[in-house]
C-alpha cells in the first residue's frame, strides 16, 4: 500500500487528497473555504469500490458537508482528521507514506519536487516576497502537516518548476536590468503541475513521442494561463511575475498597459493596495460583466446582455492572440490541449478560441467537441493537421506521483 496526502493550503482555504498510489485513484478528498471568518464550510467526500474484482470497477461517493468556525490553518488540520476519523477513511489503516504538498512560488532556485527541511521552510517563506498571497499561506499547511503528521517525509512541489525550461529571451522583462535583478522581477510561470501532467498526458494518448512534438496548453479554470511546450519543455507561457499576468480571467485582468496603473494611480488617486485588489479581484469577466463563472457569462451572453457579450468577445480575443503568438514561437503546432473548469466544459470557448487557426490546419469536429464524456479525448477532425484535445488536469495526481519520485 502507498498512500499519499496531498495538502493545497491557501490563504483562507484548505484543499486535501487521500491517494491510493499502487492503483492511482482518490481514496478521499476535502475542501475547507473561509477559514478565519465567522463561518467556514467543510466538504469530505469519501470513495469506495463497489466491485473491486472488476476490470473496471464502480466508484461509489459520498459527501459530507457541514459549516462551522474555523479560525486558522492548525484548527483546519484538525478538523480534516476529525472528517476522516469519522467518515474515514481511517488514517491509522491507510496511513500515508508521504505528504505531498502544493506551493505556488519556487522562485528561480526550485525547479523539482523538493523534500521539506527546516531550510526548505525558510526559502518558501523568504520567497513569499515574491508571492505574498500564497506562499505565507502554503507554508501555514507544511508547518501545520509537519506537526500532524512528523513521522514521514513531507514534499514540496512548485507551481513555477515546470517552467524553469524558459529560455532568457522568453522569461526576461525589458526594464532596467539592475533593478530587475535585484528584485528578481521575471517571468516565472504558475499552473506548471496542470501544464506538464495535460502535455505529458497528452502525448501518452496520441501514442506520441513527447520529445519529439510542440504543443500548446490551455489552463482555463478562473485563473487562466496557456504554455507552449516544445519537445516536452516549457518554453513560454503567459503568466509572469505573478499569476496576474496574461489570459482574462474570472478575477484577473491578465494583461493591460502598465501605464494604466500610473493612471489610475496619479487621477483616480488609488493607491498600491487598491491597484492590487482591482487588477487581481475585481477585474477579468467579474470587471466586466459581474460574474467571474463562465457559465454566467455564456447564459448572459445568450439572453443579449451587452456587458456578458463584449466579455466573452475579450476573453476570445486574447485567447486568439496567444495561440497565434505561441505558434510562432514554437514555428508550428502539433497538439493543442485544453484543461481546467473552462477547459475541459466550454464547448463553445473551445470552438471559438481555435476557429481561426484554419490556416495552420486546426479542424474541430463540432460532434465530438459537443459530446460530454469523461476522460482524455480528441475533439479535432479526422483531417486535421493539428490533434485538438480535452485533457482533465489532476493537479493532486501528479503533486502524489511527484511527492513519491523524490522519497
Ligand atoms: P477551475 O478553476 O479549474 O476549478 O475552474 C472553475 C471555473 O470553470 C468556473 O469559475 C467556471 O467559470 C468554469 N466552468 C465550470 N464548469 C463549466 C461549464 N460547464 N461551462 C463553462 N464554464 C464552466
Amino acid at each position: 500500500m502507498s498512500h499519499v496526502l496531498v495538502i493545497n493550503s491557501g490563504s483562507s482555504s484548505l484543499k486535501y487528497s487521500l491517494l491510493d498510489m499502487t492503483r492511482e485513484v482518490e481514496l478521499a478528498g476535502g475542501l475547507i473555504e473561509r477559514i478565519g471568518q465567522p463561518v467556514s464550510t467543510v466538504a469530505h467526500t469519501v470513495h469506495t469500490v463497489a466491485s473491486p474484482g472488476e476490470p473496471t470497477p464502480t466508484i461509489l461517493e459520498a459527501r459530507y458537508e457541514d459549516d462551522r468556525p474555523i479560525a486558522d490553518h492548525d484548527e483546519a488540520f484538525a478538523a480534516m482528521l476529525a472528517l476522516f476519523a469519522e467518515h474515514g477513511p481511517v488514517l491509522t489503516e491507510h496511513r500515508p507514506v508521504a505528504v505531498g504538498h502544493r506551493v505556488v512560488h519556487g522562485g528561480a532556485r526550485f525547479y523539482a519536487p523538493t523534500v521539506v527541511t527546516p531550510d526548505v521552510e525558510r526559502q518558501i517563506g523568504e520567497l513569499s516576497v515574491l508571492a505574498p498571497l500564497h506562499n505565507p499561506a502554503n507554508l501555514a499547511g507544511i508547518v501545520a502537516a509537519r506537526a500532524v503528521f512528523d513521522d514521514v517525509p513531507h514534499v514540496v512541489v512548485f507551481d513555477t518548476a515546470f517552467h524553469q525550461t524558459l529560455p532568457p529571451a522568453a522569461y526576461t522583462y525589458a526594464i532596467d536590468a539592475q533593478i530587475a535583478r535585484e528584485h528578481r522581477v521575471r517571468r516565472y510561470g504558475f499552473h506548471g503541475t496542470s501544464h506538464k501532467y495535460v502535455s505529458e498526458h497528452a502525448a501518452e494518448f496520441l501514442g506520441r513521442a513527447n520529445d519529439s512534438i510542440r504543443q500548446l496548453v490551455f489552463h482555463l479554470g478562473n485563473g487562466a494561463s496557456v504554455t507552449a511546450v516544445d519537445r516536452g519543455r516549457s518554453v513560454e507561457t503567459s503568466m509572469g511575475l505573478t499569476p496576474l499576468e496574461g489570459l482574462v480571467m474570472g478575477t484577473r485582468s491578465g494583461d493591460i498597459d502598465p501605464a494604466a496603473l500610473l493612471h489610475l494611480s496619479r487621477r483616480a488617486g488609488l493607491g498600491i493596495d487598491e491597484l492590487d485588489d482591482l487588477l487581481n479581484k475585481r477585474s477579468g469577466l467579474l470587471g466586466l460583466a459581474g460574474h467571474n463563472d463562465m457559465r454566467d457569462i455564456l447564459a448572459g451572453a445568450d439572453a443579449g446582455d451587452e456587458a456578458s457579450r463584449l466579455a466573452y468577445d475579450v476573453y476570445i480575443h486574447r485567447l486568439r492572440a496567444y495561440a497565434g503568438a505561441y505558434i510562432a514561437q514554437l514555428g508550428g503546432v502539433d497538439v493543442i490541449s485544453f484543461t481546467a473548469g473552462v477547459g475541459e466544459n466550454a464547448v463553445k470557448v473551445r470552438a471559438d478560441a481555435l476557429a481561426t487557426l484554419g490556416f495552420v490546419g486546426v479542424r474541430i469536429d463540432p460532434h465530438r467537441n459537443a459530446e460530454r464524456a469523461p476522460g482524455i479525448r480528441r475533439i479535432s477532425a479526422d483531417d486535421s493537421a493539428v490533434d485538438v484535445l480535452v485533457v482533465p488536469t489532476d493537479e493532486e495526481l501528479e503533486i502524489a506521483r511527484q511527492t513519491l519520485s523524490v522519497i
